[in-house]
């Protein structure tokens, strides 16, 4: 289904004054606003565009390509946020200009060399924490972060290590916790400590709980677009 750009309009709106209205006196900026925009048509895309949005993120290598592709007359800051295999690398690093999801060093050796080659030193990247531990889920267990921070500083200067990304368990939303969940302050706390010390924490479903926690990245996709079909 497309979305009208009055809709769509309304709803950025909406989701810039929410990150507005949690800035954090200490830190002074807002938190950046990624759109999440897989599975959407290249014409729901310009017309976030059109807003004045830059920050879009993609899950798939090959969607990733063809929506670069078709709006490169646009200055997009296409973001993946999807999980990485080490054949769709090269695509994602050629598209991408940063990339959330890193979850190995052996992902991380491969994108650093992708980099190197496509010229796009040093290249961004997070790495994708498993909040709670659950095996259904992506993502480095939190005890293990710290050390694979410092092996990628330490080997991979093609790499520019900003901070930490999260995908929580459904259960976290803004509906189901009134105070900022423990999990939210520990991870905050986890992120200061990689890298650039950003935070990439928040969706839909989980805005307003993460910019309390400090979230520097939101990543929005339904609250803008509305479902994906
Ligand atoms: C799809 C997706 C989002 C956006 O989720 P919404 O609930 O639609 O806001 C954010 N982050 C990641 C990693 C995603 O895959």
């Amino acid at each position: 289904m497309q979305t009208d750009q009055a809709t769509l309009k309304d709803r950025h709106h909406k989701i810039l004054q929410t990150i507005q209205s949690h800035v954090n006196p200490a830190k002074g900026s807002p938190a950046e606003l990624i759109a999440v925009s897989k599975t959407q048509p290249e014409s729901q895309v310009r017309a976030v565009f059109a807003l004045g949005q830059r920050l879009f993120g993609e899950n798939y290598a090959q969607e990733l390509q063809d929506k670069a592709e078709a709006l490169k007359d646009l200055p997009i800051h296409w973001i993946y946020i999807g999980h990485l295999q080490s054949n769709k690398l090269k695509k994602i690093v050629t598209y991408a200009s940063e990339i959330q999801t890193v979850a190995s060093f052996e992902h991380a050796r491969h994108i650093a060399r992708h980099a190197r080659e496509a010229e796009k030193t040093p290249f961004p990247i997070f790495l994708e924490v498993n909040a709670e531990g659950e095996t259904s889920k992506s993502g480095i267990p939190a005890e293990d972060i710290l050390p694979l921070a410092k092996r990628i500083e330490t080997e991979l200067p093609e790499l520019k290590l900003r901070g930490l990304m999260v995908i929580p368990p459904d259960s976290y939303s803004d509906e189901a916790c009134k105070d900022v969940p423990e999990l939210y302050r520990k991870l905050r706390t986890l992120a200061n400590q990689v890298g650039e010390g950003k935070l990439s924490l928040g969706m839909s479903n989980d805005l307003r709980i993460a910019l309390e926690a400090g979230s520097d990245f939101v990543r929005v996709g339904t609250a803008i677009f509305g479902r994906r079909s």
